[in-house]
């Protein structure tokens, strides 16, 4: 007697595949649509789901249960407390409600993807139906690879043909139809499901009301804020990205990250956006600015075709096996400096407080802290990936390992003896008048010039110790060495 869309990392109505499926097909039976939502507690705990991104979820499906009443769309929200009971209880539901057809997305990580075979298995027995699409990517992982049929492991090669194979596939962009109003008898006989009440957090996960005040007003949530977001970018940045996307002071990129980690904005939508604002209309050519930012929302699409491909990176194993005989440092205080801001690399600190500070970071600084934990500090790259998903607000686990392995040079295409970042001339280079160190590092806002990217080194000596600041934990010059050393006799040995 009923259809439901199961929504999980996709908190949308416009442009959601399976969810546009599952309000024809009710249509088309003349049935209502219902929406469910399962919080899982122990998926954010083994997830290590940020309390900020949970938060942002959960004030996504508040706007999402509104937006859904308004087509007399029911969403019903429930924990379920031990994640091997959510199958058992998606059934119960669809008992409960009489209905025969599930809808969902599909996700690729490797839990999620046991989950729902699992389901499967147990829908086939009961003669109960389950619906997947592909929705999260533009090009769903799977059909692009190299001209010896091998899934590619390089960035570049790849998406040529992500480029070619959506111009030769438009309908990979094409909209999905919203979903249409509910018929009148829904709200009479689903009408105690309109009632329910989005669950606060669960404990462990909860922001506290300090951080609630300091942050919930940077990340307005739900779709519309995306298309806010999205179209203010297109119209004031987009045509700049290029030239603006490697410097952190700036607001040269889209912010939109946590919005599509969330699903409350779809990279289809993203994409065909920005290329209907280039004037050749097609994805290449034309703007720089508007190619550039295409091809960065399609590593994001990359990073899921490598997940799916090689599904042993869900499981804390470098890409390519020779290299699991890194020796790692698991030195604790140097970790602790870095995860604080207080390695005495201004550029370095800046970055990982504006992580603290608003949950989320400049790209060019992630890849910049990454490389100095794994390459200066010899860390374990895991640490630092782990530590990013438990506070980004747009931790994903893809696109995380993907970062982590590139900077660290244990994922895809991973020159180690060529990428080592150091943190001085990046500095110097991406933040050339320290704008952004003297916004996040307030013991070094009255250091004046150059020496801002070295106080001790660089004659600020008397400043950077009255304020507090700490010198530098390791030497740069040193630590490559040490680094190359390493990386050279593990990859031997592996
Ligand atoms: P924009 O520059 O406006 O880019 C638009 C979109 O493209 C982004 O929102 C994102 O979805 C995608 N994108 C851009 N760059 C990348 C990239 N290198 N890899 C994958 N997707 C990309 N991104 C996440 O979404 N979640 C993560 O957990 C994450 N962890 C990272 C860890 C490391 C070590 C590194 C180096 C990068 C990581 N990134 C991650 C990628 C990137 O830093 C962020 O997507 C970006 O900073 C988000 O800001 P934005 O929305 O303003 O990006």
């Amino acid at each position: 007697d009923a259809v439901v869309h199961w929504f999980k990392w996709d908190l949308r109505i416009h442009d959601n595949r399976a969810l546009s499926e599952a309000s024809e097909m009710a249509q088309k039976a003349g049935v209502p649509l219902i929406g469910l939502y399962i919080v899982s507690p122990q998926d954010f705990e083994a997830h290590l789901t940020a309390p900020i991104r949970i938060d942002f979820m959960l004030r996504s499906l508040q706007v999402l249960k509104e937006d859904l009443a308004k087509l007399d769309i029911p969403l019903w929200v429930e924990t379920v407390e031990k994640r091997r009971d959510v199958p058992g209880r998606i059934i119960e539901l669809m008992e409960e409600w009489r209905a025969s057809h599930l809808f969902a997305n599909l996700e690729y990580e490797v839990d999620e993807l046991r989950r729902e075979a699992k389901l499967a298995r147990m829908f086939a027995e009961r003669g109960l139906a389950l619906q997947v699409a592909h929705d999260t990517c533009v090009v769903p992982p799977g059909p692009l690879r190299s001209g010896t049929g091998r899934p590619y492991a390089v960035y570049s090669p790849w998406f040529r043909s992500w480029i070619r194979h959506i111009q030769e596939n438009l309908e990979l962009l094409e909209l999905s139809e919203p979903p249409k109003q509910n018929p009148p008898t829904a709200r009479k006989t689903y009408g105690k499901l309109f009632d329910c009440a989005i669950p606060p957090a669960p404990e462990s996960k909860r922001l506290s009301d300090e951080e609630k005040k300091r942050l919930q007003p940077l990340w307005p949530a739900g779709e519309q804020e995306a298309m806010k977001r999205l179209d203010k970018f297109c119209e004031e940045n987009i045509g700049q990205y290029a030239k603006n996307r490697n410097i952190p002071s700036t607001a040269g990129t889209s912010n939109l990250s946590v919005h599509f980690a969330c699903g409350t904005l779809s990279a289809r939508t993203a994409v065909r956006t920005a290329r209907d604002r280039n004037n050749t209309k097609r994805l290449d050519g034309g703007n720089e600015g508007i190619q550039t930012w295409i091809s960065e929302v399609a590593w994001r699409d990359f990073y899921k075709h490598v997940l799916v491909h090689w599904p042993y990176v869900c499981m804390n194993k470098p890409f390519k096996p020779e290299y699991s005989n890194i020796e790692w440092s698991y030195n604790q205080e140097n970790f602790t400096a870095w995860t604080s801001g207080r390695t005495g690399f201004p550029i370095v600190d800046a970055a990982m407080r504006q992580l603290s500070g608003m949950g989320w970071m400049h790209n060019r600084c992630r890849m910049i802290v990454a490389s100095f934990l794994a390459k200066d500090l010899l860390l374990d790259w895991r640490m630092g990936e782990r530590f990013f998903m438990e506070h980004l607000i747009d931790g994903d686990f893809a696109s995380n390992n993907g970062g982590w392995g590139f900077a660290a040079s244990v994922g895809v295409d991973p020159q180690p003896y060529f990428r080592i970042f150091n943190p001085l001339l990046q500095s110097e280079k991406f933040d050339p008048d320290g704008e952004y160190i003297r916004k996040w590092v307030p013991e070094l806002r009255n250091v004046k010039g150059k020496a801002i990217h070295d106080p001790y080194g660089r004659g600020a000596e008397v400043l950077a110790k009255k304020g507090g600041y700490p010198r530098q934990i390791v030497e740069h010059k040193g630590a490559r060495e040490r680094a190359l050393a390493a990386y050279k006799r593990g990859i031997e040995s592996g």
